[in-house]
């Protein structure tokens, strides 16, 4: 075969770097291993959400609704926004994907923070786009003066992780404020809100307020965090019509199953419960920060269900110790590991291992 021969893609695909999914614990003598690598959520589905999913699934030789309109307005209801500003997907990551391949191009230029959501700069390269990544302050938080400084006539949009992924802290209100009032009204400002239901700062933004005067505000949230839906694959975006026009454009038809849509309304429904989950991972949080500043470690404050540990050349190392110990953390080599709060048994693991690390 000659290279005139080799089916061609584009350019742009040359070297995009696989997503590399948290890796499952490996252990072969018996005891329990926990998987801390990709911040799911611990808890079994309740009772009402799997009958909703089943119920569903006995009509799986039919497409799913393609509106979801049934969900829409759910979410509607919810948080107070028209159905007419609301899309779904499958994932919020979908929907991310959706709006840069609506937004921008070759020679167009995406900013966000770094190191933030490994997915980034995958869905930013996929469009042909440039990713311009602006690293994070000291203490892990987005640096908005320098994101300020970052924007250019080719600037189409720019990506705010809150909490940012994978270090934990929040954006503030008053600072996503005072950046919006500067970055020009055609450039899209995503707002990702993937762990919105474990902030516990009076002071964080929240995207549904903030979207309603800022037409090129989007906020994305996601039902695989907090509601355990990540198997399922279910996020949407609040934003104005034209944005939400733009998400559906991009979308695969019938993308998000009917057992996902259904699975989310009964999430809804049973949403008390389901937070209440949450502010149980929001203690076991606060008991692994503590536990891990009283062993020495200086890990930033976090308002997800992970925390960050700055381990810098030494990542790889504490995450194969981690790892013979039955819990395997996400590893990002030369810079730290992201370590999901899990069941408490699993916290006490690793924290076994990060007390005997600095020992
Ligand atoms: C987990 C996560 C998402 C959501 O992923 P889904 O595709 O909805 O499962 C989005 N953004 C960030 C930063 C995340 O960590």
């Amino acid at each position: 075969m000659t290279p005139e021969d080799e089916v061609r893609f584009r350019a742009c695909l040359d070297d995009v770097a696989a997503y590399k999914p948290g890796r499952p614990p490996e252990r072969t003598d018996g005891r329990p291993t926990y998987k801390l690598s990709s911040n799911e959520n611990p808890y079994p589905p309740l009772p009402g959400v799997l009958a909703a999913a089943m119920e569903a699934a006995a009509n799986m030789n039919r497409y799913p609704d393609m509106g979801a309109l049934e969900l829409l307005e759910a979410l509607s209801e919810r948080f107070g926004v028209p159905v007419t500003d609301l899309a779904v997907g499958t994932g919020s990551v979908a929907v991310l994907y959706h709006l840069l391949q609506a937004a921008c191009g070759e020679g167009d230029e995406v900013v966000y923070a770094w190191r933030s959501f490994e997915a980034y700069p995958i869905a930013v390269q996929l469009t042909g786009a440039t990713s311009v990544q602006v690293p994070l302050t000291e203490d892990a938080r987005h640096d908005f003066k320098a994101m300020e400084a970052a924007l250019t006539d080719r600037t189409r949009v720019v990506l705010v992780c809150t909490p940012n992924n994978p270090t934990g802290p929040v954006v503030r209100r008053d600072e996503l404020l005072a950046f919006l009032d500067v970055v020009p009204r055609n450039v899209l400002v995503v707002l990702d809100e993937a762990y919105r239901e474990f902030i516990r700062e009076p002071e964080t933004v929240d995207g549904a307020e903030v979207y309603r005067d800022r037409p090129n505000v989007v906020v994305l949230r996601t039902f695989s965090k907090a509601y355990g839906l990540a198997g399922f694959r279910i996020g949407y975006a609040i934003a104005h019509p034209p944005i939400v026009a733009a998400i559906r454009k991009c979308a695969l038809p019938f993308g998000v199953s009917q057992i996902a849509q259904s699975a989310a309304i009964a999430s809804l429904e049973a949403e008390d419960e389901l937070l209440e989950r949450v502010d149980a991972l929001v203690t076991e949080r606060t008991r692994v920060v503590a536990e891990l500043r009283a062993a020495g470690w200086d890990v930033p404050e976090t308002h997800a269900n992970f925390v960050w540990m700055p381990l810098g050349g030494e990542t790889l190392a504490f995450a194969e110790a981690a790892q013979a110990e039955g819990v395997s953390v996400r590893p990002f080599p030369g810079d730290g590991a992201r370590v999901t709060i899990g069941e408490r048994e699993a916290n006490d693991l690793f924290l076994d291992v990060a007390r005997s690390w600095r020992q």
